[in-house]
């Protein structure tokens, strides 16, 4: 159950070499309270599929990567289900998984790279979506005493890119499974993102399935995305920055044709790529690190880019942003240093 000196190239969608002094694999909670005990583990990075995160070469803390599976359906009434899967079950795979029992509400998040137990700590979202559309309640471990809690939607606190687990409960508490509320039959779904609209409209659908709005964002999403196996990359790199009326109004007489989307809590959010293409970083290349040619937002690894170069190029990306227009870029990746 424990390794030492295991490289964590594989185990991280940016593909860079790291590695990581202690290792171990939890398969059920009960391996995870045991490890968990050993204080050599006290302060270790939790670790699923390594698609949000960034590691240093060297990170200082132990590694305890999240193997629970199982996915099952714990309740069903009326028109609705709940499932629960393990941290450890891939996410696609649960999509894949809940649309082939013709469960609705995961559809617009198919293809989403991670696992399970990553899902709740941003609140994943895609396509107009997020989890807490669906989400039920998530089985945690505290780190403090290897106690088990169950957390339901209003405890996770859930917001944009998102959740406790960002907030008071980072590096205290490790999720071992997630509950979500599907639908058997009047699906609720969301067809207004705009590429997804015009697709239906041009195929002449009026009210796809969730398998068709499925293969509809996945087929999006492999022509759009760049692969993490072909280019090593974790998706948006920021998050989308959220300013509130007055800096909005400042911006937009500086700069009439920023793209915004209204709050609402009368903030807006600003696209991030929007941002780092006006600074003339998209498609900028230094070293093996670079923004993607399609997708600013992306940073990619071209190839033996570390997780300090990244790091550092993140930072160049940020302080012309900030130097352009007074916005702070916030990661959405995880640093492990
Ligand atoms: C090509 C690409 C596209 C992407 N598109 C999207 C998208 O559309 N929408 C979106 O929201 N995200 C997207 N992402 C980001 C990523 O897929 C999600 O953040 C995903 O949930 C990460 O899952 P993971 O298992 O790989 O997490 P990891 O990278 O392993 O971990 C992420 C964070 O969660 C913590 N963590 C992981 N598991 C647990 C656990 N069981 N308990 C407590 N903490 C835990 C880790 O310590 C770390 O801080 C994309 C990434 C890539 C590479």
């Amino acid at each position: 159950m424990i390794k030492q000196g295991v490289s964590l190239k594989t185990y991280n969608s940016f593909g860079v070499a790291a590695e990581a002094a202690l290792f171990a694999v939890a398969k059920t909670i009960e391996d995870l309270q045991f490890i968990l005990k050993d204080q050599r583990f006290a302060s270790a990075w939790i670790l699923g599929g390594g698609s949000n995160t960034l590691f240093c070469e060297t990170p200082k803390t132990p590694i305890i990567q999240l193997a629970i599976s199982g996915i099952e359906i714990t309740e069903e009434q009326g028109d609705e289900v709940v499932i629960k899967a393990g941290a450890g079950v891939n996410w696609h795979e649960l999509v894949l998984w809940s649309l082939e029992k013709g469960f609705g509400g995961l559809e617009n998040l198919a293809l989403i790279p991670g696992n399970v137990g990553a899902a709740p700590i941003q609140n994943i979202g895609a396509y107009g979506v997020e989890l807490q559309d669906v989400f039920e309640s998530c089985t945690l471990v505290n780190r403090n005493d290897q106690s088990v809690e169950t957390y339901d939607k209003v405890a996770c606190q859930f917001g944009y890119r998102d959740s406790i687990f960002k907030r008071e409960l980072k590096h205290k508490a490790v999720i071992t499974d997630v509950c979500l509320r599907l639908k058997k039959e009047n699906y609720r779904l969301n067809t207004s993102y705009g590429a997804i609209a015009q697709l239906f409209t041009s195929k002449g659908i009026s009210t796809p399935s969730p398998k068709e709005i499925a293969d509809v964002v996945i087929d999006i999403r492999t022509t759009k995305l760049p692969d993490p196996k072909q280019l090593g990359n974790a998706g948006s790199f920021f998050k989308n920055p959220i300013v509130d009326h007055d800096q909005f109004e400042q911006l937009k007489s500086s700069f009439p044709d920023i793209p915004h989307y209204a709050q609402s809590n009368q903030n807006y959010k600003i696209p991030a790529a929007w941002l780092i293409e006006q600074v003339g970083l998209k498609g900028t290349r230094k070293g093996d690190v670079g923004t993607h040619k399609h997708h600013a937002l992306v940073l990619v690894n071209f190839g033996n880019a570390s997780g300090d170069d990244i790091k550092v190029f993140s930072q160049m990306v940020q302080q012309a942003v900030e130097e352009r227009f007074d916005i702070r870029l916030q990661p959405e990746v995880n640093f492990c240093c």
